[in-house]
């Protein structure tokens, strides 16, 4: 069923799980992770890009998710992720997203605490949740991170109203090669606010890692990346195994079913299997 992500984050942080949100841009993989999240029994958020909207077009895009959650036996929310412009915030709300972000992380404070807070005023009109983010992930390979400043966490959350905070303590989008988290930053910012904590980047993480993060409060973790790349490694020996095969249904049969089962790894990684 299609839900918004409040109160399956909220049921994540009261129990001491995390709720995954895996990033989609087609049918392929928006089947593949609802029907992991499905084989698991696990509350799941499908999230889209300002890229993946892109590629796909938001009414296409929205239309194919918010038909499978319908069907879906498992609460789905349909998140837009990292969106970056109120318009893009606006134009998901009224394609029927049930879960949005607005990302200010790399505007000065001011400006991300005066954006989110109306992108949230926006979203909660139509009883939707926002999340937004604090501190900046640098991508692997182009930029840095700038960890979240405890000192600022509490007057962002009252200030702009957002339903769950995004951390930057030590993960990067892209896989790196040393993604240690910062579990004691993560702890302090824990011990200040009772809002909801996500963690981004979560490819390239060791699952360790990923464990003390939800222990020390974090409720929903993103993985785009790693499926990602689990699709395309995938697509290549499974065509170089069947040269011959002309029936691209075939060959994506065989790459979906190895998607949900990285996703079902997942899920089963964050504690969220079995919670619905
Ligand atoms: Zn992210």
């Amino acid at each position: 069923m299609l839900v918004t992500s409040k109160q399956m984050i909220l049921s994540a942080q009261k129990n001491g799980y995390a709720v995954g949100c895996f990033n989609t841009s087609d049918l392929e993989l928006t089947k593949a992770i609802i029907a992991a999240a499905v084989a698991q029994q696990a509350p799941v958020m499908v999230a889209t890009s300002e890229k993946a909207i892109q590629f796909g077009g938001i009414a296409a895009l929205a239309a194919l998710i918010k038909e499978e959650a319908k069907n879906a036996s498992v609460p789905v929310a349909l998140h837009l992720d990292h969106g970056k412009s109120i318009h893009i915030v606006k134009e998901c709300l009224d394609a029927g997203y049930t879960s949005v972000m607005f990302d200010g992380s790399e505007l000065f404070l001011d400006k991300n605490t005066q954006m989110t807070a109306e992108a949230a005023k926006l979203a909660h009109e139509r009883n939707v949740p926002c999340e937004g983010e604090l501190g900046h992930l640098g991508k692997v390979g182009v930029s840095s991170n700038q960890l979240t400043n405890p000192d600022d966490v509490l007057e962002f959350v009252q200030k702009t109203e957002v339903d769950f905070l995004a951390l930057s303590i030590g993960s990067s989008h892209g896989v790196g090669s040393d993604e240690k988290l910062e579990i004691e930053l993560l702890k302090k910012i824990n011990s200040l606010t009772k809002i909801p904590l996500v963690l981004h980047g979560g490819s390239g993480v060791p699952d360790g890692d990923i464990q003390k993060a939800i222990s020390s409060g974090i409720c929903k973790i993103n993985i785009d990346t790693d499926i990602r790349h689990e699709f395309t490694k995938d697509l290549r020996e499974i065509l170089k195994e069947h040269p011959d095969e002309q029936d691209p249904r075939e060959i994506l049969a065989e790459v979906m079913q190895k998607v949900q089962t990285l996703v079902e790894k997942k899920i089963k990684l964050f504690g969220s299997n079995n919670k619905t």
